[in-house]
Parts: structure tokens; sequence; C-alpha cells
């Protein structure tokens, strides 16, 4: 009997054995073609050599040393590196130990930011429906996944909320696109104006929202209008690129695409590609600066953050994604599996939207393509997509849909940057199986 308390306790799981690429192989020898990275993790596959020799190198020296007391020249370097990359005026990274951190400690950073120049009154935390920040309190409330947050709604500080940039369920007929993304954009004006226009710290967004709604891309324009109105309102603009950053989106930060930079940015998954958890929150110098010259401590911190192996992981993974040229890959192969879904599933009775940017697309499945009417989901519909294609030997990212005509389900697809042109017909071919026996 297994003692390890699983995510899913009713599920018979498989057992990782190794990573081959861009495959996991279980302990029976089974293949997995890994098409979404876990959770849009794995971004170079699972066995680069270049990366496990960096984390082994580093562990040689020193594993670990307590930031209270040291530095160490991975966090060092990795920092330079990202700040060398980083859009806008980011210019400092403070280090954490996944998604959920980075976040957690970007509301905090700019809570704590307007007490530090005056500005206590600045409090509230505006947020988007429909979107996932991460599972710790602070993270959770944030997020707008109804799902995720309903049976922990007593715990959670008030956030307010406003709509996503979701054109396939958004958009009203004779509404251009760019007309639709000012519209969704301006309830971040009403919204601050509600408050008190005085009283908002941050507004907080996944440019790219990725687990709860499948890879859907703000339109254009919708980002520079969100911009606009923070700076006019003198609010934080928060981008949560944890899953849809580190090249996931064909640029190295989803908001570059966007020509927007913000004044926090949270990455994680991608970089550590899965091979040493890490996250990171970048914030611009004015920032920093207030910290600096005010109180002089931020008032947060775990104890693994900068850790010398996970730092060590990160930089080998830039240089990987950068100098061996693995983020050009991603736009052009994401093409081409754009291509070859909407070939598939492009006329699917069930498959009403496929979408996305990059390597990170996004299929919903729904009852009725003309209506849009999703699946009961009593029907866990995802579940069994996702079940079938493990049989198949593929991994995908589904999530249930809501009845309420918000979403339907989902599949995710989020394969490493180091897929072959072959592995992308594998990915259809298995998935259009996995689809027909879980319909
Ligand atoms: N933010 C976004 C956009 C995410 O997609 C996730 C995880 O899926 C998180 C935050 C939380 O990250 P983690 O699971 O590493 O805590």
């Amino acid at each position: 009997m297994s003692h390890v308390f699983p995510r899913h306790t009713k599920a018979k799981l498989p057992v990782a054995s190794h990573g081959d690429g861009a495959y996991i192989v279980d302990s029976d020898g089974k293949r997995y073609l890994d098409a979404c990275g876990g959770a849009a993790v794995s971004c170079l596959g699972h066995s680069d050599a270049a990366v496990t020799d960096a984390v082994r190198s580093q562990m040689d020296s020193i594993a670990f040393a307590h930031t209270g007391f040291f530095t160490s020249p991975p966090a060092e370097a990795l920092a330079e590196k990202l700040i060398a990359l980083a859009p806008g005026d980011l210019d400092r990274v403070y280090f954490v130990s996944g998604g959920s951190e980075a976040v957690e400690a970007s509301l905090k950073l700019a809570r704590q930011y307007f007490v530090e120049i005056g500005q206590p009154q600045r409090k509230h935390i505006i947020a988007r429906w429909q979107s996932y920040h991460g599972n710790t309190l602070g993270a959770l409330a944030a997020g707008g996944n109804r799902w995720r947050r309903a049976q922990f709604e007593p715990l959670l500080v008030d956030m307010a909320h406003i709509d996503p940039c979701f054109v396939y369920r958004g958009q009203e007929e004779g509404e251009s696109e760019f007309d639709y993304g000012q519209r969704v954009a301006n309830q971040l004006e009403t919204e601050i104006q509600r408050l008190g226009v005085d009283s908002v710290a941050a507004f907080v967004a996944e440019p790219v929202v990725g687990a709860t709604l499948g890879a859907v891309p703000a339109v254009e324009g919708y980002f520079k209008r969100i911009r606009e109105i923070c700076d006019q309102y003198g609010v934080l603009l928060i981008l949560d690129e944890v899953m849809c950053g580190m090249g996931r989106t064909g640029t190295l930060f989803a908001c570059d695409h966007d020509g927007v930079a913000p004044d926090i940015l949270c990455i994680a998954k991608g970089l550590g590609a899965g091979y040493q958890p890490i996250g990171a929150m970048l914030c611009t110098g004015a920032i920093y600066d207030a910290i600096e010259q005010g109180s002089g401590l931020f008032q947060h911190g775990h104890t693994y953050i900068g850790h010398p192996a996970a730092c060590a992981a990160g930089g080998a993974v830039l240089t990987r994604l950068i100098d061996d040229g693995l983020v050009e890959r991603v736009t052009p192969l994401g093409e081409a599996l754009h291509t070859r879904l909407e070939a598939r599933f492009g006329q699917h009775p069930h498959v009403g939207d496929i979408r996305g940017r990059g390597l990170f697309r996004g299929l919903e499945l729904v009852k009725d393509r003309e209506t849009k009417t999703p699946f009961d989901p009593g029907h866990k519909l995802h579940a069994k997509v996702k079940q079938a294609a493990m049989n198949e030997g593929l991994m995908c990212y589904p999530m249930g849909g809501t009845l309420d005509g918000q979403r339907g389900d989902h599949i995710l697809l989020a394969p490493p940057f180091i897929l072959e042109d072959a592995q992308l017909d594998e990915i259809t071919d298995k998935l259009d199986r996995a689809v027909t026996t879980a319909l």
C-alpha cells in the first residue's frame, strides 16, 4: 500500500521510470508523448543533459545557502540574464520555488510598495474571472476559477474581479475583436472608479489564460488599454506568466507579444523546465528602490528562495532557450501544430474553438458548435479525454467546463520546444482517437 497522498485519490497512476526527450517512459516500458509538459512545465523535454549537468555541478559545489546569510553565483547570474532579456523597466528578480509563491510575493510586494511610499490606502487587488494564479490562499483569492475557489471561499480575502478577454465567448454580434478587447479592458477603469480611484494597489492577469480557459490570448490592443488605465490611476500591473512565459508562446515573455511591460512579472514552470522547482518575481527598479530607500526589508520570504541548485537549473534552461535557439522554434512549430489541429478538428461537430499562440494551444469541446453549448459537467468529459489519451500514450491537460455558458471542457496542449515534425502527427493522431473514445 502506498503512503503517498496523491492528487486524485481514486486514480491508479502509472509509475514514471525515466525520461527520453519528449517522452516519459513508465515502469512497464510504455511511452507517453508529453504534449502538455505536465502543466506547461517541461519545455525542454525530459532528458536535457545540459540542465542536469548544470544542477549536478552546482550540487558538487554547494546545494543550499540560506538567503538570509548568503547570495550565490547561480542566483546572481540567472537574475542578470533574466533582466537583460526582460521588458520595460524590470530590474530586480526575487526567486521563489514555484508559481503560487511568485504570485503571493507579487501581491505582497504591491501592497508593501504603497505602504513604503506613503499610500497605505491602496489596498485593493483587481483580478479577472476565469483565471488561475495558484492554490495558496492569496493566489487563490486572486484567481477567478469558481470551482477551485468554491470550498475555500470562507478563507479567501476579498479581491475584485472583472471579465477576462475571451473572444470566443465574449465578443458580441457586430462587434470587432478590437472593440471587444477595449470594452472588456475598460471594465478595469469602471472597477477602479467603483472601489475608489486612489485605493487600488494592483491589477493581476495572465497574458494568455492557461489552466482555466485553455490557451486564450487577449485580442490586439487589450493589454495596451489595460496598461493605459493602470498608468492613469497609479495602479501596478502584475502579469502572471507562470504558465505562458519562458518562450511558451513564441517570445521569451508572453507580454512581449502585446508590446506591454508590467511593473511586476511572475514566472515559474518553464524557468526550471521541471529539472528543479523554481519561480521568480521580477519588479521594476522603482518598486525595488521604494523598499531599499524605505524599510530596507521586503516583509516576505520562504526558506528555499534563491536555491542555488534551482537557480543553476534556471540558468542552464535560459541558455538552452536563448543561446541554443529553442525559443525560435516555438512559433513555426506552434503554427504547424495549429494547422494540423485545424485539419483534424476544424470541422469536428464537438470542437467549438481551436486557439492559442506558439506551443500553447487549446481545443474547446462543446455539445453544440452552433450554440457553443458546453457538455454537462457531470459527464466529466475532460477526465475521460485525459484517460483515453494516456491509454494511447499521450499526455494532454484537459479541464472541465461549466454549464453557465462561461466555458466548455477544454484540452490544453503545451509540448516541449524540442518537438520533431513527426511528433506533431503523433499528437493529432492520438488526440483524435482519445477524443473519439471519450465522446
Ligand atoms: N499562475 C498560473 C498562471 C498558473 O498556471 C499556475 C499553475 O498552473 C500558477 C500560477 C501556480 O503555479 P504553481 O503550481 O507552480 O504553484
